[in-house]
């Protein structure tokens, strides 16, 4: 109060070092005077406009400077925010208050911070910047290469439909001809044993599958392939089957 009190001057003192006379508006609407004060020459807060009931209320406030967070589904809002300003409040109790220091404030609380505490949050927020660029490449390399694999079995699928279709070239005399492995690689078949007792042809070209019983001999299989095959094109030639 009486450093306040104090800070009131007459209009021709000389201010402090720092600080020059401004304008300041005291008391309750209808009953306020006008007076000089000493202001610290960073504060750009318009003590008249900005008027204080008590003299002891009045705040000096420098510009702010603000840092908003984007968001994902909050574009274009700051969805965290941080303010910081230069303050000092002479009717503080506290002398650090009283002299200039720096706020922080992220719209819930103020954090007020010495010189010196405010270098250090200052070295530490250096320090999370870097991790959080950190963060955000092992984010970006994660993706990459998550996207490089849909990328490769979009291509594997274009050439499996390639090789689907390959099969409609093949008239029944191919079929009968072609060497059954050349058979199965053009209808993309996979061999598969199973506990049953025949053969059994499933599936579409290009992702077929026999399934063979681990008792029925190897030149049964591929003759019951070759048959199984056979039947399904013609099958899909007389509109039987697609
Ligand atoms: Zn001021």
């Amino acid at each position: 109060m009486q450093d306040t009190v104090a800070s009131i001057v007459e209009k021709h003192t000389e201010a402090r070092p720092g600080f020059r006379l401004a304008p300041a508006r005291f008391g309750k609407p209808g009953h306020q005077v006008d007076v000089w004060v000493e202001c610290p020459e960073w504060c750009t807060l318009g003590h008249v406009e900005n008027w204080n009931q008590h003299a002891e209320d009045l705040d000096h406030w420098g510009d702010d400077a603000r840092w908003d967070t984007d968001c994902i589904n909050q574009p274009g809002e700051g969805v965290l925010s941080l303010d910081m300003r230069l303050h000092s409040d002479p009717g503080a109790t506290d002398s650090r208050l009283q002299a200039a220091h720096v706020t922080l404030d992220d719209e819930s609380v103020t954090a007020y911070l010495t010189p010196e505490m405010a270098e250090r949050t200052a070295d530490e927020m250096i320090a999370f910047a870097a991790r959080l660029r950190h963060l955000a490449r092992q984010a970006r390399e994660f993706n990459d290469r998550a996207a490089s694999r849909p990328r490769r079995s979009q291509a594997d699928e274009a050439l499996r439909r390639l090789r689907a279709d390959k099969w409609r070239s093949l008239s029944d005399e191919d079929i009968a001809a072609l060497p059954i492995v050349r058979l199965l690689k053009a209808f993309g078949v996979m061999v598969l044993e199973y506990d049953i007792a025949g053969v059994e042809l499933l599936g579409q070209p290009g992702h077929m599958e026999l399934r063979v019983g681990r008792e029925v001999r190897q030149q049964l299989r591929d003759s019951e392939a070759r048959r199984l095959i056979a039947e399904y094109a013609a099958g899909v030639r007389e509109g039987r089957a697609s």
